[in-house]
């Protein structure tokens, strides 16, 4: 049963909005290509759980606090009295794997997986320890390209190479296991923890006057769109949608990228490119949100999570 659907980190959707709105710098854009690929591994290998989720629990792409620390686990898996732990890495080409280090072809180290996953295992102990479970956690490191070859002399237990993962998954799902509450209560308990607003310390900085206004296509996120009365159409990838989601999603793009900014129908008219009248922007905004007046402006903050998903429509 999948408890919690994968979305993409703030990270990603940030660089994602920045990357068609503004000419990202070098590094930036690595990083955006980055969180691309590994999305789409992620996405992989969502498809294979897919197929072998409903013996027990998932849960994508938790991001929980341990004390002062924040960690994230690409999927957790809670089948057979256990939880495996999966750091998914969509690397491709020939790396070599010698005394616990991991070097590119070309002899550069890189950071080893396997630490990585060891620190989420300890904190998430932790964690369980806290709400009073004992679980044993398998972690795995999943690498999930089949263009990633890895030289080692011996074989690691915490590793999976994506010909291998439908075989291990299928192993914890052939094992004719029923869930049980206490594990049903463990899972909707970390659900609740999951830090859904976790912005990192590392996100790109950018201003407002800096970025292209206008309307994303959610699809291939072009700004060119002819509309009719209702439906707003994308010119590049024929896109259709109703004119009020698309300003919905709009809306919801500008308090991810400018969270602290007071919200007017004025700066929302611009960001939207000034497409559309103030007076049905306005509507949108007191639909969905608290409006608040101060010094004869009305801003309006979160009232209840709008349902218009952003940018989720790309496979
Ligand atoms: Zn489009």
């Amino acid at each position: 049963m999948i408890l919690k659907e994968r979305t993409k980190s703030i990270t990603h959707r940030v660089l994602e909005s920045l990357n068609f709105r503004m000419n990202l710098p070098v590094e930036e854009q690595l990083k955006y290509e980055n969180q691309v690929k590994g999305w789409a591994g992620e996405k992989q290998f969502d498809f294979y759980m897919s197929q072998f989720h409903q013996s027990g629990l998932v849960l994508n792409d938790l991001v929980l606090n341990y004390r002062d620390t924040v960690f994230q686990i690409d999927s957790l898996f809670i089948v057979n009295d256990s939880i495996y732990l999966y750091e998914v890495k969509n690397y491709t080409g020939s790396y070599f794997y010698k005394e616990d280090s991991f070097f590119t072809e070309s002899g550069y180290q890189i950071l080893n997986p396997l630490r990585q996953i060891d620190r989420s295992v300890t904190y998430l102990q932790n964690v369980l320890l806290r709400l009073g479970y004992r679980f044993p956690i398998h972690p795995m490191v999943v690498f999930i390209n089949p263009e990633f070859t890895l030289y080692s002399i011996l074989p690691n237990k915490h590793f999976l190479f994506s010909s291998q993962v439908p075989k291990h998954l299928s192993a914890l799902s052939n094992q004719n296991f029923l869930i049980k509450q206490e594990q049903l209560d463990l899972a909707h308990k970390l659900k609740e923890l999951h830090n859904e607003d976790y912005r990192p310390d590392n996100l790109p900085i950018y201003q407002l006057g800096q970025l292209k206004k206008g309307i994303l296509c959610p699809i291939c996120f072009s700004l060119s769109h002819t509309d009719t009365r209702q439906n707003y159409l994308c010119t590049a990838c024929k896109h259709k949608e109703i004119i009020t989601t698309a300003i919905e999603r709009s809306i919801k793009e500008f308090k991810l990228l400018f969270p602290d900014n007071l919200m007017t129908t004025s700066q929302i008219y611009e960001w939207c490119g000034k497409n559309y009248s103030k007076e049905r922007i306005r509507i949108i905004l007191k639909k969905n949100y608290q409006s608040h007046l101060s010094r004869h402006m009305t801003y309006y903050s979160e009232k209840s999570p709008s349902k218009v998903p952003l940018f989720d429509k790309i496979p």
